[in-house]
């Protein structure tokens, strides 16, 4: 007989929306449930006055892992979105004044390279030749396959050691680049998964060859576009969504099954199946509390990603000099780094990304100006700082610099602004600390290591997104739903 209950997916993130499209493509009743009043997650779209923002995500790559989810339902994605390709993928400009960019394949990055630093192109494609052998296994071989079984992780190691898995994104990269300035560029990968780039597993080197290889894009609309693309996709084909509804409560039946889950006020669910798509760390502190002392202690032990401060801000001029994606170093780029994750207190000295959304879409704000966001990393809530306070002078700083380097005559030219603090994310999102990016990308957190797509605390409850195999990133919490779908299709109830 049919399983008369629905598949329940907790969060709209990505990650939950992929999961719920793959659930429902192999057949499953599904209902979504979400909190807040629009889904997305940390990739929601938002629009102040006319001026339309991306909350989170801005550099789309992978774009087959969107494409998937449509040709399941033998849609395509073209029909509905249209992914603009950027010729130039980031500009990173350094404290001396120097910029450097790049974009496209191998041989224009290595031109790019050649003018800029002439001495280490040899290396840069030795570089690029290593993130391609990391790319083969951690991305190809490893990111859509279930990793709760250790003796997946044992067959593994051997290769991931030997590709120095263990080493950080920028020991990684400096044993192959010598000038400091390219060191640091090609080592900000880490901070879209919210890594400090010392520490991050060089399994993050393959975003750079994701890059090369399928390329970078942004969606016509802004990612909010993919967003509604897939909120009509669920729509379309059958998936029930409820927006407004927090679920509280995991409910275990006799034998672990899971068997309801509860909303803030006291609804009831039945389910035999769950896919949370929240912080894992929210999940098994709040949701299903009761995991055992040992699950407790370990979780006490893992480390987080940073938080993060963001100013959305739209002005009535244009600034057509200014790329899409911008990185703004600071004059030191590791003290300010151990400011953030271990030392715990705003840096004097920051380092920070711009987003022009209006340089690939100039619909994105009215005509005659433009909208941009400014993203500072920064400590989690595990830091002792008042954000009503901090944040304040937080943005004053941001909008001098950028008045000072990329942006001249901002002020005067504000419109609108809104800015947001880890405090957001731990009210709004719930997730753990305020982390931008649930627990940090580091190589003893990674793989089996990182929470199992399948729980192993109750039986029909599955875990996609950031926090979870493979990890962070719209590419990782994709593939996550991919696993999670794997481990449906052989777990059926
Ligand atoms: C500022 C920023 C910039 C980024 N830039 C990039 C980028 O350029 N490229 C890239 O690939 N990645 C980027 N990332 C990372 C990427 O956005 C995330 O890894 C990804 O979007 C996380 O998706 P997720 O599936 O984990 O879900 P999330 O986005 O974390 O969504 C989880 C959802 O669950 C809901 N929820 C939480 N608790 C409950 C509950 N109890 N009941 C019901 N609902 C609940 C939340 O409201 C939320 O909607 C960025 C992230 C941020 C924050």
């Amino acid at each position: 007989m049919a399983n008369p209950f629905p598949t329940i997916v907790i969060g709209g993130g990505f990650g939950g929306m992929a999961a719920a499209l793959r659930a429902r493509a192999l057949g499953q009743r599904v209902l979504l449930l979400e909190r807040g009043d629009r889904l997305g997650g940390r990739g929601r779209g938002f629009e102040l006055e006319g001026f339309r923002f991306d909350a989170g995500p801005t550099v789309v790559t992978a774009p087959h892992l969107f494409e998937e989810l449509f040709e399941l339902f033998g849609e395509r994605l073209a029909d509905h979105v249209e992914l603009i390709p950027l010729e130039r993928f980031y500009r990173f400009r350094f404290d001396d004044g120097s910029e450097f960019a790049y974009g496209g394949d191998v041989a224009r990055t290595a031109a790019a390279i050649r003018a800029f630093a002439p001495g280490d192109e040899q290396g840069y494609r030795v570089l690029v030749d290593h993130c391609r052998r990391i790319f083969e296994v951690g991305y190809q071989e490893l990111a859509h396959v279930p990793f709760h079984d250790p003796r997946v992780l044992l067959r593994h190691t051997p290769r991931l050691l030997e590709l120095g898995a263990w080493r950080g994104v920028y020991g990684a990269v400096s044993r192959h680049l010598r000038d400091e300035r390219l060191r640091r560029a090609f080592s900000t990968a880490p901070m879209l998964v919210g890594g400090h780039p010392f520490d991050t597993t060089s399994i993050y080197l393959l975003i750079h060859f994701l890059e090369l290889k399928w390329g970078v894009w942004y969606p016509r609309g802004g990612v909010g576009a993919l967003v509604q693309a897939l909120t009509h996709l669920m729509r379309d084909h059958g998936v029930e969504i409820r927006r407004g509804a927090t679920v509280r409560r995991i409910h275990r039946q006799r034998g672990d099954r899971v068997g309801a889950v509860e909303l803030e006020g006291g609804e009831m669910i039945a389910t035999q199946r769950v896919i949370s798509n929240i912080d894992p760390m929210h999940l098994y502190q709040s949701l299903l509390p009761d995991t055992g002392i040992l699950a407790g202690l370990r979780r006490r032990t893992l480390q987080h990603s940073m938080g993060l401060f963001l100013l959305y801000f739209g002005v009535d001029r244009e600034y057509p000099g200014v790329d899409q994606h911008s990185i703004l170093f600071g004059r030191d780029f590791r003290a300010p780094l151990d400011d953030i994750f271990h030392r715990r207190r705003i840096p004097d000295d920051f380092s920070l990304y711009l987003h022009r959304a209006s340089a690939a879409d100039p619909a994105m704000a009215p005509a005659g100006g433009e909208s941009f966001y400014a993203l500072v990393p920064a400590p989690n809530l595990a830091a002792d700082i008042d954000w009503r306070e901090e944040g304040k002078a937080l943005e004053e700083r941001v909008l001098d610099r950028l008045e000072a380097t990329l942006l001249p005559g901002l002020r005067a030219h504000l419109k609108v602004r809104r800015a947001i603090t880890p405090q957001f994310f731990a009210d709004e999102l719930l997730s753990h600390l305020g982390c931008g990016f649930s627990i940090a990308p580091r190589f003893h957190q990674s793989a089996w290591f990182r929470f199992h797509n399948r729980s192993p605390h109750a039986r029909g409850l599955y875990l996609t997104g950031a926090g979870t195999h493979p990890g962070g990133g719209l590419p990782g919490v994709l593939n996550s739903a991919k696993v999670v779908e794997s481990l449906l299709r052989g777990d059926a109830p």
